[in-house]
């Protein structure tokens, strides 16, 4: 029997896509959404990696499994790094993306194209059912368009510009952004560590319920 990963989301288009991403490893991929009982965790650290690692933790614990977490966000540079792990509530507890472009493009009114640099951040925690978390990171720089350009993606999507195309995520379409983005890169890793971790020993991604002869 294969060894189950719980994804710690309930994101449709998340999961579909680390589910691509880690298709063909030895593990039954699982997620919230097959778990309607549990509750969302909370996103109150204020790095992408204490968010990451809070999160797989709460459902590996809950579930007695190995879980994977991820949390993502936009540093810009001339605003210090913001809005960073606030990304999703940039403009208020209540906004959404439109909401949060519109401020973003607002705060950045009259900064000039070479000051307008920006990074997509995204940590991946993977929490071990016996207590052990390993992290990976990716990311992806490009700069801040002064107005919305394309349809596709979502977020900050139609404002993130990538060189040397110069096209913004939301021009690209899903193909394209999938090779070079933050969250792709860091799945990759995430990837290599399952194979090697599987290498090392199956047995660190045993249940509780299995160790115990309970499954
Ligand atoms: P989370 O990791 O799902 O919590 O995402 C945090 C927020 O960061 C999202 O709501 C978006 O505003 C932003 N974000 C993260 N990744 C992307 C991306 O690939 N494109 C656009 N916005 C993103």
């Amino acid at each position: 029997m294969k060894k189950k990963l719980i994804l710690a989301s309930r994101n449709r288009g998340k999961i579909d896509e680390i589910k691509t991403m880690l298709d063909g490893l030895p593990l039954e991929l699982l997620s919230l959404n097959d778990f309607p009982e549990l509750p969302a965790v909370e996103e109150d650290e204020d790095t992408f990696a204490g968010n990451a690692r809070k999160k797989a933790e709460t459902i590996a614990l809950a579930c007695g499994c190995a879980a994977l977490a991820d949390d993502s966000g936009l540093e810009v540079e001339c605003l210090n790094g913001r809005p960073g792990v606030y990304s999703a509530r940039f403009a208020g507890p209540q906004a959404g993306d439109a909401e949060n472009n519109r401020y973003l493009l607002s705060l950045m009114r009259g900064v000039p194209p070479e000051k307008r640099s920006a990074t997509f951040r995204c940590v991946i925690a993977l929490a071990l059912p016996e207590g052990k978390t390993y992290l990976v990171e990716g990311s992806c720089r490009g700069r801040i368009a002064e107005e919305l350009r394309g349809d596709s993606g979502f977020g900050y999507d139609p404002l993130f510009i990538v060189e040397p195309s110069g096209l913004t995520f939301a021009q690209m379409g899903p193909d394209e952004k999938n090779k070079i983005s933050h969250r792709a890169r860091a799945l990759r890793k995430l990837r290599a560590l399952l194979e090697n971790l599987f290498a090392t020993g199956p047995n660190l991604f045993q249940s509780t319920a299995e160790k115990n002869g309970k499954a």
